[in-house]
């Protein structure tokens, strides 16, 4: 563990709605840090520090207030709306199920927020797959298969850079240069935290590593009408988000697994699919014995954009999350979204009606190890403590 501390007072108190928001922003403000802390009460921050900060100490805290008053300065407390609450639904387990997971080889670390997992996750994740492929099917949604890499050009064209920066994966390889290679494969060594080759050996970005499902859905009708006019498609994928210091346990991992369902067509249509979707899920988290509640949202837009961002998507409604109970922390997290762009998409990439107009989208996402670590987290390992569908499913 790191000693060196720096405590800040915020420039601005930072409201309760924020703490959390701020607070994993803080991983990305500097190298040095090595974890932050934001007081419940938002008059303190305490940064923890690789090394003494020394004659940094002020540049530090400079760009820790920018982002305190860029995110907290005028922020107005957002109407959270509760459309569902399931959270008193009984739980059987109150530890962190990472630990047994871990000490039974169930799950290994390979790297910071890189886990695999054994036979009993992996059960788990098919299992609960194959529930939310009923929720496909009851709408007769087409499968599709996408790619890990994700076109650069296709993120720029829908502003991911300004949206996201901070949580983006780039997939880059040697350039294309004799020896360039020959120097790389005779003096690349894993030193401290990475390669030591140079920057220069990289070709550009031309891909990512893709941070959500449903895009490559949107790149792939661009600049075009769709014909019918409508559309509901199903995939699950592989995806990645940087989350720094902020990957910790199973709650965040850098490398996760979404299931969607995608609805393209016009608002109307879009709309009634994802509230037909939460409701036909309502019935599934039942049987599952879940203790969650479904509630309006914001995605953690980096710092600048946060504000504006949060407020229009909160204003509109959104996104709405499904948020399981984590018994052993008293907290929640969020194991799946019902989500509406309007028409962003649509507008950005040149998707038309077939009146036009530009076409709205939206998807329902669940993230795969997050719903099995909360399922865990409510009712441990042993099967014959689990609620009858899942025990039978899985016996
Ligand atoms: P969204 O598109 O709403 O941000 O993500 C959809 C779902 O993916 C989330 O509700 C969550 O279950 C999962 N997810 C998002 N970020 C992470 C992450 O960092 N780690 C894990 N394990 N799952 C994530
Ligand atoms: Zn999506």
């Amino acid at each position: 563990m790191p000693e060196h501390r720096l405590d800040l007072a915020p420039a601005v108190t930072i409201p309760p709605h924020l703490v959390g928001q701020v607070q994993s922003k803080l991983a990305y403000v500097d190298e040095l840090i090595a974890s932050a802390d934001v007081a419940e009460s938002g008059d303190r921050i305490t940064l923890a520090l690789h090394a003494a900060a020394g004659a940094r100490a002020a540049e530090i805290e400079e760009k820790v207030q920018r982002v305190v008053r860029e995110m907290a300065q005028g922020s107005i407390a957002p109407k959270v709306e509760i459309l569902e609450d399931h959270l008193a639904r009984p739980t059987s387990y109150s530890a962190d199920p990472l630990d047994e997971l871990l000490a039974r080889g169930e799950v290994y670390e390979e790297s910071t927020g890189i886990f695999t997992f054994g036979p009993l996750m992996s059960r788990l994740i098919a299992y609960f797959e194959s529930r939310f492929l009923e929720l496909a099917a009851h709408f007769d949604a087409q499968p599709y298969r996408f790619p890990t890499l994700m076109s650069a050009k296709f993120l720029d064209r829908v502003d991911y850079f300004r949206a996201f920066p901070h949580s983006l994966t780039f997939a880059t390889h040697l350039r294309e240069d004799l020896d360039i290679i020959n120097q790389f494969a005779e003096t690349a060594k894993y030193e401290g935290k990475g390669l030591n080759s140079p920057a220069e050996f990289f070709s550009q970005v031309e891909a990512m590593l893709s941070p959500a499902v449903c895009y490559h859905l949107y790149f792939s009708l661009a600049d075009h009408p769709l014909p019918n006019g409508q559309l509901v498609a199903t995939a699950v994928g592989t995806c990645f988000r940087y989350e720094s210091n902020n990957l910790t346990s199973l709650e965040r991992l850098w490398n996760f697994t979404m299931r969607e369902v995608i609805f393209v067509g016009s608002k109307d249509f879009v709309l009634e699919h994802r509230e037909q979707s939460r409701q036909f899920m309502h019935r599934i988290f039942e049987e599952l014995g879940l203790a969650y509640q479904v509630e309006t949202a914001n995605d953690p837009f980096f710092v600048g954009e946060f504000r504006k961002q949060a407020a229009f998507q909160n204003a509109f409604q959104l996104k709405y999350e499904i948020r399981a109970r984590l018994p052993f922390k008293e907290s929640t997290l969020a194991i799946g979204s019902y989500n509406y762009h309007q028409d962003f998409f649509g507008r950005h990439l040149g998707i038309t009606l077939p009146d036009g107009k530009p076409i709205h989208t939206g998807c329902t996402a669940f993230g795969l190890e997050r719903v099995a670590h909360a399922f865990l987290a409510q009712h441990g390992l042993d099967p014959a403590r689990w609620p009858a569908a899942v025990r039978e499913a899985l016996s």
